[in-house]
Order: C-alpha cells, then sequence, then structure tokens
C-alpha cells in the first residue's frame, strides 16, 4: 500500500508542475480558476489510484488539493472540490459512500474556516497549519474507520501508521513547494519594479536637468514680452497661454526631477520627524483652503539613512492627494508615525472618495491619473522612493470613505 500513496503523492505533484510550467506566467497561483482546475485534475487521479480496504472503504489522497484549495482560497474554491470528491465517490460506490459523503461535508465545512488566519501567517506557521489541518482530517477518518473494525487489526494499525506519515509529510512538503512558488513569484515581480524605477530614475534625472534650463530661459524672456507695452492683447493673451503651458512643463519636470540619485548632501540619519512636521507645515494652508484639518502624531524612535529632499516630497506628494481626495466635502488627513519592533510605521488616512481594487493596483503607474489637471507621476515617485529605503506599501480604500496608506519602513 505504501507503493499506491507513493503513486497518489505523485500525482499530486503533477499539477504543481504543470503550473509551474505552463500556467506560471499567467496567472498567479492563487488564481481561482487555476486552484480548481488542477484540484480537481489531481482529486480525480487521486480517487481513481485508491487503495480499498478489507471493508471495502477506499482511502487515497484525495483532500491533499482540498487542504490546499480551503487554505489558499477558502470556500469558494474548495467548494467545487468537495463536490468533485463527493460526486467522484458516489460513482465509484462500494462500501462506506455515506459516512465518506459524511466526513467530506464536515470536513468542507471546518477548514475553510482558516483560510483568512491562514494568510496572514508566515511560511513557517502556514506549514504548521497545514500539517495540523492534515493531521486532524486523517485522524477523524481513521476514528470513523474504527466504528467498522470489529477487532482492530494490523491492517489497521499499518493503515495507521502509513497514511498519517504520508498525510502529514506529504502535506508539509507541498506547502513547501507552493510557499517557495508564491515567493519565487512575488520576488521576481520585485525585481521586474525595481528594475523599471531605475530605468525611470537615470533616465529622468538626466532630462529633466536638461529641459529644466530652456524652460526657465523661455518663461522668463516671454514675462519680459508680456510687460511690453506695443503688444495687441490678442498678442498677450497668446504669450499668457504659453506662460501657463511651460507652467506645466516645469511641474512634470519637477515631479520627474525627484527621481534621480539620492544626493550626498541631502543624506541624513533621523528618524522623519522634521521632514513630517515641515511637510505639514506647507501642506496646511492648501489643506485649509479645502477644509481639510490635519492632525499628525509622531512617536517613532527609530532612525534611519534617508535623502531629506526625497522623503518630503514623498510625504507632500501623499498628503497632498489625501487632501485632493477630500476636495469636496472637506475631511480630516491624519498622519501617525511611530515604530514598532525594528520598523518605522507611517500611517496617512483620509476620509475622501476612496479607490475601487481595480485604481489601487493601477496605482504607481507612469501618467496614471484621474485628475483633469494631474500628472500621474506623483505615486510613481512615492513608490520610488519607499522602494528605494527598503520599504513597503499598503493602502486599504473604499470608496465613498476614504484611503489609508501604510508604509512599513525597516529600520537595520
Ligand atoms: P495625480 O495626483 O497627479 O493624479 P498621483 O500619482 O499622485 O497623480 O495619483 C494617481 C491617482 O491615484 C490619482 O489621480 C487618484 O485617482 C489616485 N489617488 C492617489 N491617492 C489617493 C487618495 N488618497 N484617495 C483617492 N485616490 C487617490
Ligand atoms: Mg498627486
Amino acid at each position: 500500500m505504501t507503493e499506491t500513496l507513493l503513486i497518489n503523492f505523485l500525482i499530486f505533484l503533477l499539477p504543481v508542475l504543470v503550473y509551474l510550467i505552463v500556467l506560471e506566467y499567467k496567472y498567479t497561483f492563487r488564481n481561482k480558476k487555476v486552484l480548481i482546475l488542477l484540484g480537481s485534475l489531481s482529486t480525480i487521479l487521486c480517487m481513481s489510484y485508491p487503495i480499498t480496504l478489507e471493508l471495502g472503504f477506499t482511502f487515497d489522497l484525495r483532500y491533499f488539493p482540498f487542504i490546499i484549495a480551503a487554505l489558499y482560497g477558502g470556500y469558494k474554491v474548495s467548494f467545487p472540490l468537495i463536490f468533485v470528491i463527493i460526486v467522484y465517490r458516489l460513482i465509484v460506490g462500494g462500501n462506506g459512500v455515506i459516512q465518506s459523503i459524511i466526513l467530506s461535508t464536515a470536513i468542507f465545512m471546518v477548514v475553510p474556516l482558516l483560510h483568512k488566519k491562514f494568510l496572514t501567517l508566515n511560511t513557517t506557521k502556514r506549514i504548521w497549519c497545514a500539517a495540523g489541518v492534515a493531521f486532524g482530517i486523517i485522524f477523524t477518518f481513521l476514528i470513523t474507520l474504527t466504528r467498522y473494525y470489529e477487532t482492530l487489526n494490523t491492517e489497521y494499525w499499518i493503515i495507521s501508521i502509513n497514511s498519517i506519515t504520508i498525510y502529514v509529510v506529504g502535506i508539509v512538503i507541498i506547502i513547501c513547494l507552493v510557499e517557495k512558488i508564491i515567493s519565487n513569484s512575488q520576488l521576481r515581480d520585485k525585481l521586474v519594479t525595481t528594475e523599471q524605477m531605475n530605468v525611470i530614475s537615470e533616465l529622468s534625472a538626466s532630462i529633466s536637468h536638461e529641459i529644466r534650463n530652456p524652460l526657465t530661459v523661455t518663461s522668463g524672456f516671454l514675462q519680459l514680452l508680456n510687460k511690453s507695452e506695443s503688444i495687441t492683447p490678442q498678442e498677450k493673451w497668446y504669450i499668457e497661454l504659453s506662460l501657463q503651458e511651460l507652467n506645466r512643463a516645469e511641474k512634470i519636470v519637477s515631479d520627474f526631477l525627484a527621481f534621480g540619485k539620492p544626493q550626498s548632501v541631502n543624506m541624513v540619519h533621523c528618524n522623519f520627524k522634521d521632514e513630517t512636521e515641515y511637510v505639514k507645515n506647507i501642506i496646511t494652508p492648501y489643506a485649509n483652503l479645502h477644509k481639510v484639518s490635519v492632525e499628525l502624531n509622531f512617536s517613532n524612535t527609530l532612525s534611519k539613512t534617508y535623502d531629506k529632499n526625497q522623503v518630503q516630497q514623498c510625504l507632500l506628494n501623499l498628503y497632498k492627494n489625501a487632501i485632493e481626495a477630500m476636495k469636496d466635502n472637506g475631511g480630516i488627513l491624519s498622519i501617525d508615525v511611530s515604530s514598532q519592533d525594528h520598523n518605522i510605521i507611517i500611517k496617512i488616512k483620509d476620509t475622501g472618495i476612496g479607490m475601487s481594487n481595480e485604481e489601487i493596483s493601477r496605482l504607481g503607474k507612469p501618467y496614471y491619473s484621474t485628475k483633469h489637471e494631474g500628472t500621474g507621476l506623483g505615486m510613481l515617485m512615492v513608490f520610488s522612493t519607499i522602494n528605494k529605503l527598503d520599504g513597503k506599501i499598503e493602502v486599504t480604500s473604499q470608496v465613498g470613505k476614504g484611503t489609508t496608506f501604510l508604509i512599513t519602513i525597516p529600520t537595520p
């Protein structure tokens, strides 16, 4: 029977390979379709190679795909799998159909409950959790079996020991694989973004400097020309339009300049206090104008080395976006800087228009803006700066309610 169990285990590795080789570039691991399709496939294969016990009960690894689907995908994903399990079990028939269905249903009700909690765990805890679930399932199965054996004979004990070992070891191996797949794909995404940021910052710094000079010169001369008395009102209007457009260009260039490499003259080792307060002070008139009140709470004790100008610009962009989101009805912008373990936590919360999930996922893409006068460069700069500090940004938002930016910056 060990051979059969190993075949079962190999069957379960098949979808993992299929995913890695064929699907990985198109779908993320937690894509529902992928989980359901591959899960059903391996469930059916597993159930086609069962161990049939003397009693007519069958035993196999059918719950493996289910455990993965339930823990990573919750009820929605595990429902189709339990459906497959039950229907297939009905087709196979034999003894123990009813018991098997009752057991499946019970497992289906309980295991997906862990889904939300499971996703918040780190890899080691996820492995423990899955191993616990696997043990629980196989234990329940074995307990149900005892009721049908007249005496607990050698067959029963061999099955028990083998199946518990295979279930627990198997699920540990598979969760390790799955976690590795997830972390690899996250790493790849991160590399790509970092690479993009680097290219943008190299390009932008050089181009922005070159463009800024001609812009300043042109706008200077246009202003002089505008003062001349010999021009007609029509010409004056043209000049004003040109000046306005030059201003816009200047705005884009300033947003872009900030991408440049950190400059050693600006580097400080500090706790963000000066920057948060300075930016709060310069943004306050703008906030008052839009009936927004600004609250600042500062309790951070950790220090980090950073480029002062870039951090100021980054905070400014975040505060500005928050205020612009509350433009119509006013609201509260609350800024909270604190420390937790070895991380500096910056929380910027507004009570503005909020964003849908789709909008959140587009944040930070160059030129993505929903504003009439927007440049769509502000968030790009924010992501680039936080990236350089090895930090991460989490955005939670509710349309109509407001948005929270949670920035976590690790300190050495
Ligand atoms: P811009 O402000 O010039 O439009 P940004 O890169 O700063 O460009 O922001 C991009 C888009 O992200 C904004 O147009 C807006 O739709 C959305 N956004 C950013 N911050 C917020 C926020 N706090 N609340 C709602 N939407 C936001
Ligand atoms: Mg902005």
